[in-house]
């Protein structure tokens, strides 16, 4: 089966189902592997379960006219994915970074569905399988599309700039995460600058040129600037606090502990104060990115401006949640270095009256762990709180090396283990506080929220 005739049952069965237990009716099921699993074991299910066709890898499982035979699933859906969007017109915009892939995202889906008809990532559906099974939901109907690519490693930036083909693109930011799989920091700015690398006009390769895209770049990041400046792009669009080339530029005016930020279109001379409902310091360059892409789309102001107000994140990123005694910064979908440093700062600078962090243990962190646990430590240590509560072993490990004088300094305790914090925390219940909750997505720090 190739592509070409993929693509024409995909075009009468626009569908695509991954998974058993949600087969859409007339859709095609594609039978990819996974670690514990091979799903060319659940083609018959899927067809019976109202799949139109299965697209398998395994002959030993062709039991008909509807089993379609590839070299491999993932390839195929993926070829698929890459042919549908060639015979797409539409802006795509690409993002990748560090962190607030998903925030930044949603900012720019929430912007831009005020005047297109947009699709975008679901979720965090960002990886190998994820963008092409996105790319596949567009139809003609679409007038854009806002794409998350995640990595983990090099050369998956690249793939997925492949299958996606952006035309517009943005780094939110190059930090530490995924230190293992990309080889350190240096590795993590080559593997996300391979979105750059796409977007960089292309001498003819095959007799095809491209005369590049646009790239959409926050000024105030020096290794953004360096790491674009380095690959000569051609069409840049900056946005930041403050620089006379940003085509937005804005800063914070309230963070108690939602933002509002005043902004300028400097193509128009106007400025505007937004409302958001979103914390966290660090989400104003999401924002304004956001901001930017809306305004280089043409998008009139007040539809900028009620889209990002309208966005309200219920995704455990920066998201705040008030309960009957405390306030909370829900931040326990991730965390890395990078983030957790940004997040820490961010309550230290908030007015309230009594503030905690309680902070999990952070994952993949190869053999860097030990000092960026410690240094989170430190970090959190050197910021104004009045509480600290650090959770795992690999913080319970780090927080050996830290003076003994420092530590005893206010409030501070580690534990272990989550079950050693929550029985810990319902003997002496923390009341009339703003409590940051920031750990990795093992962790699992959501268990703690109903102690509050
Ligand atoms: P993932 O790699 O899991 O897909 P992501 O890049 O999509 O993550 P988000 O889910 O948007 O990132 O945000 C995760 C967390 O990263 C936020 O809750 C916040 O703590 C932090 N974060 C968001 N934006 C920034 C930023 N611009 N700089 C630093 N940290 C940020
Ligand atoms: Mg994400």
């Amino acid at each position: 089966m190739t592509t070409q005739q993929l693509y024409q049952l995909y075009l009468q069965h626009p569908v695509i189902s991954t998974d058993t237990r949600k087969i859409a009716a007339g859709s095609l099921f594609f039978a990819l592997k996974g670690d514990k699993f091979d799903a060319n074991t659940f083609a018959q299910q899927a067809i019976a379960a109202g799949a139109a066709y299965a697209v398998i890898d395994n002959p030993a499982y062709q039991l008909g006219d509807n089993y379609l035979l590839v070299a491999d699933v993932l390839t195929a859906l993926q070829d698929l994915a890459r042919h549908h969007r060639r015979q797409l017109s539409i802006p795509v915009i690409g993002l990748t970074g560090t962190n607030g892939k998903t925030t930044t995202k949603e900012l720019i889906n929430a912007v831009l569905s005020q005047h297109f008809k947009t699709q975008a990532t679901q979720g965090n559906l960002n990886n190998h399988i994820g963008v092409p099974l996105t790319i596949l939901t567009i139809d003609a109907s679409h007038q854009m599309a806002v794409i998350e690519m995640g990595a983990n490693h090099q050369k998956e930036i690249e793939l997925l700039c492949t299958i996606a083909q952006p035309s517009h693109g943005l780094i939110t930011n190059v930090g530490k995460a995924h230190l293992e799989g990309f080889g350190g920091v240096e590795g993590v700015k080559k593997g996300k600058g391979e979105l750059y690398d796409y977007l960089a006009p292309r001498p003819p390769e095959g007799g095809v040129s491209s005369p590049g895209g646009v790239t959409f770049i926050n000024s105030d990041d020096q290794t953004l600037l360096d790491m674009a400046a380095a690959r000569k792009l051609s069409n840049v669009v900056y946005y930041g606090t403050n620089t006379i080339d940003d085509l937005v530029s804005g800063q914070l005016i309230e963070n108690s502990p939602l933002l509002a930020l005043e902004y300028t279109n400097n193509k128009t001379g106007q400025s505007y104060t937004v409302k958001t409902q979103l914390t966290g310091a660090y989400n104003l360059h999401n924002i304004l990115a956001a901001i930017a892409i809306g305004s280089y789309f043409n998008i009139p102001a007040e539809q900028i401006n009620a889209g990002i107000e309208g966005y309200q994140p219920k995704n455990n990123r920066s998201q705040i949640v008030k309960t009957a005694s405390n306030t909370l910064i829900c931040d326990y979908y991730n965390a890395n270095p990078s983030s957790m440093f940004v997040a820490i700062e961010n309550v230290g600078k908030l007015q309230a009256p009594r503030k905690v962090l309680i902070l999990g243990d952070m994952f993949e962190m190869g053999p860097e762990s030990a000092a960026e646990h410690a240094s989170v430590i430190q970090k959190a240590l050197d910021t104004p709180v009045d509480e600290r509560i650090f959770i795992g072993k690999d913080f319970a490990a780090a927080a050996q090396s830290i003076d003994h004088g420092l530590w005893t300094m206010g409030q501070n305790t580690c534990y272990a283990t989550a079950e050693d914090a929550i029985a810990a925390l319902k003997a002496s219940p923390i009341t009339h506080s703003t409590i940051l909750i920031k750990g990795s997505r093992g962790m699992a720090l959501e268990r703690l929220v109903e102690l509050f």
